[in-house]
């Protein structure tokens, strides 16, 4: 049975889907065809011979505009089969949009039903419409284009765009005149608001692209009818070389299905809100609009890589507000200059993205600034701080020096913030704050803890040198002036500290405060043993020792040097200085009162030495052996000078 040829509205010229396809499909021996069957649809500019090309092509039937009457054919994406293949072939037939505003909404959707449901989409387009923007059909494409990105990019199908140029001379080359077409699907595709992860995607991921010419119908109708024969070929036989089905070209959709399928996407385009699509006025301004931006941005971009390559780092640029100012009001006024002219919807959205990479573009600026700015403010403030005077409260004055600096970051953060741009400031506050509060911190404590190394050095320089002369001539009771004076110049240092400490410091840190008192008895008490121990080297005790027994034994209390006249009194005098030297070695030999008191160190001294389990053990200056050792020397020593003194008693006696 030979197929009817029968020609069905697949949407009629009320936006309806047809639910006789089913029906169709079974009247065209398709319904059960499975996968072996292909889509052709054809878009274009009306009264370009799209329905005279189809039915010639594929033996259907669509209606042709007569010649001579130039009547209306029926609206609506119409279906029909080719004659002797598995193609179902579509046939658009709309009011021309660049006449008719009103029926725009309908090319539009019908375009993209074609691009969504078809293997192959012929784009019909005369001659001398390529290379012109208006009438070559790109219009139509960019926005067509763009929906379909978003509609059915998730799909990931691919298609052929076939250009067939209509009452193609021949004067320029096909190569040429693709080229042409190229070129302008490339500026339409990079044109296009492309949805998140798409924006580097090519025309090319998507669509294959095709050319074709054919001669004028009318005027050279048998080389028109030689290049249809062979352009048939293409479509009708899968052994020819440049067939057009190429199997990835195929939605996979089973022929049953086809009608459900296709459904649905005419109701996703339907129905979709986004799709909202604009006017030939609005895309127009669109596209002149992008093309303003490019152009305003240009001198901009140029502006800012010569500001930038001012800029070194961590300086300040002195006239940076005005420069940025220039560089905002030069943009937008390029952009207004010539964008005003256009749909004003578009111009102001449009001035918004513009807004947006400008925004971008100065804020760079803004931020170095207020970086180096902080820098700055920063070491100043260092600078100053360290000449505070001390008998001021610290704190106060660093206080009021931190409130000047943020001033002026806020001033300058204010003088950059262009006309238009709400920049957000507090951060670089915020960070400037954290970075003055912590040195000044530092500031603080290092100009405490010099005051304190001062006072310890002071303390350590007087206390050295009473122990050197009072250990020059020891006594009995040498430790207790020297423990006393220690302990006097520690009382005072520490309170010292205890009124400074406010100053440099946060009062509600007392245990800081206590920390570096503590510390500085610490100290002092292990510079004091230090001098001890060095005035008790072997060498000086000797010499000491032997000095003290000799004033005990040669001498009164006047300090007279005595006569010994009997051998009685000598020997006696002798045994008592002995003795009392040697309790002047128990004396030395640790550091405390002379009534038996251990001095309170107010420390632990597990934490000058941990091997230290008493204050004793640390305020001994001499072990048990070496009282021993010195002991033995000093009787030595002793017994020489008796036994001179004793001879000397003698030889007279017996002059
Ligand atoms: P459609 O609106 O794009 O489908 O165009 P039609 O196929 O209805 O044809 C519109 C008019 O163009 C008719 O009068 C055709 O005779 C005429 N026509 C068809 N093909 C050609 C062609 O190749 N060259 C020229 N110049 N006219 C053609
Ligand atoms: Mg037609």
């Amino acid at each position: 049975m030979v197929p009817q040829r029968i020609c069905t509205q697949i949407v009629d010229e009320n936006k309806s889907f047809n639910k006789d396809i089913p029906q169709f499909m079974r009247q065209v021996n398709l319904a059960d065809a499975g996968f072996n069957y292909h889509v052709v649809a054809v878009l274009g500019s009306q009264s370009t011979g799209k329905s005279t090309l189809l039915n010639q092509l594929f033996g259907t039937t669509f209606d042709v505009m007569d010649a001579g009457k130039r009547q209306q054919t029926t609206k609506g994406i119409w279906l029909s089969k080719a004659q002797e293949s598995p193609i179902l072939v579509m046939d658009v037939e709309g009011t021309d949009g660049r006449e008719r505003g009103d029926d725009q909404d309908f090319e539009r959707k019908s375009a993209l039903f074609s691009i969504a449901t078809s293997e192959v989409i012929i784009v019909n387009m005369w001659e001398h419409q390529v290379g012109l923007y208006q009438g070559s059909n790109m219009v139509l494409l960019k926005t067509v284009l763009e929906v379909h990105l978003q509609l059915f990019h998730a799909k990931k199908e691919r298609s052929l765009l076939q250009f067939v140029i209509r009452d193609y001379i021949g004067t320029t080359s096909m190569e040429n005149l693709s080229e042409t077409i190229k070129t302008d699907l490339m500026n339409v595709w990079s044109s296009l608001a492309k949805p998140p992860g798409l924006e580097s995607s090519k025309i090319t991921d998507f669509f294959d692209l095709g050319f074709t010419g054919l001669p004028h119908k009318i005027l050279c109708s048998e080389a028109f009818d030689t290049a249809v024969d062979s352009l048939r070929t293409r479509f009708a036989n899968n052994d020819a070389p440049d067939y057009v089905f190429d199997p990835s070209y195929h939605k996979r959709i089973p022929a049953d299905g086809f009608s459900l399928y296709t459904r649905e996407i005419w109701e996703t385009i339907e129905n979709n809100k986004d799709l909202d699509l604009p006017t030939q006025q609005q895309l127009l301004a669109q596209y002149r609009c992008d093309e303003i931006i490019a152009e305003a941005m240009e001198p901009f971009t140029k502006a800012c890589n010569i500001l930038q390559s001012e800029f070194l780092p961590g300086n300040i640029c002195e006239n940076l507000p005005i420069r940025m100012q220039e560089m905002f009001d030069q943009v937008m006024k390029d952009y207004d200059r010539q964008a005003k002219r256009y749909n004003n919807a578009i111009y102001e959205k449009k001035k918004q993205e513009l807004l947006r990479s400008v925004d971008t573009s100065l804020y760079v600026f803004f931020q170095a600034q207020l970086n180096a700015l902080q820098k700055e403010l920063v070491s100043s403030f260092m600078k100053t701080a360290e000449n505070f005077p001390c008998n001021r409260p610290f704190k106060e004055l660093a206080a009021k020096e931190i409130e000047k600096s943020k001033t002026r970051m806020q001033e300058e953060a204010q003088s950059l913030m262009i006309a238009n741009i709400d920049w957000d400031s507090k951060q670089f506050l915020l960070k400037l704050s954290e970075e003055l509060e912590s040195s000044c911190n530092s500031v603080c404590k290092q100009k405490l803890s010099s005051k304190i190394t001062e006072m310890r050095t002071t303390l350590e320089t007087r206390v050295a040198e009473s122990l050197e002369i009072a250990l020059q001539k020891p006594n009995l009771k040498v430790w207790d002036g020297l423990l006393d004076e220690l302990l006097t110049n520690q009382k005072q240092a520490t309170d010292e500290i205890t009124r400074l400490f406010p100053l440099f410091m946060d009062s509600t840190e007392p245990e800081l405060n206590q920390s570096y008192i503590h510390d500085f008895k610490k100290d002092s008490w292990i510079a004091f043993r230090k001098k001890v121990a060095l005035e008790m080297s072997d060498v000086l005790l000797q010499q000491r020792l032997r000095m003290f027994f000799e004033e005990t034994f040669r001498y009164d209390s006047d300090g007279m040097p005595k006569l010994f006249k009997k051998s009685g009194t000598l020997d006696r005098d002798y045994r008592d200085s002995v003795t009392k030297t040697l309790e002047l070695i128990q004396v030395l030999s640790c550091i405390k009162y002379s009534d038996g008191r251990i001095p309170e160190l107010g420390i632990d001294v597990k934490e000058i030495d941990s091997s230290f389990s008493t204050p004793t053990e640390f305020l001994t200056i001499l072990n048990r052996k070496r009282v021993s050792s010195t002991s033995v020397n000093l009787k030595r020593t002793a017994d020489l000078i008796y036994l001179d003194c004793k001879r000397s008693l003698v030889s007279t006696q017996t002059r």
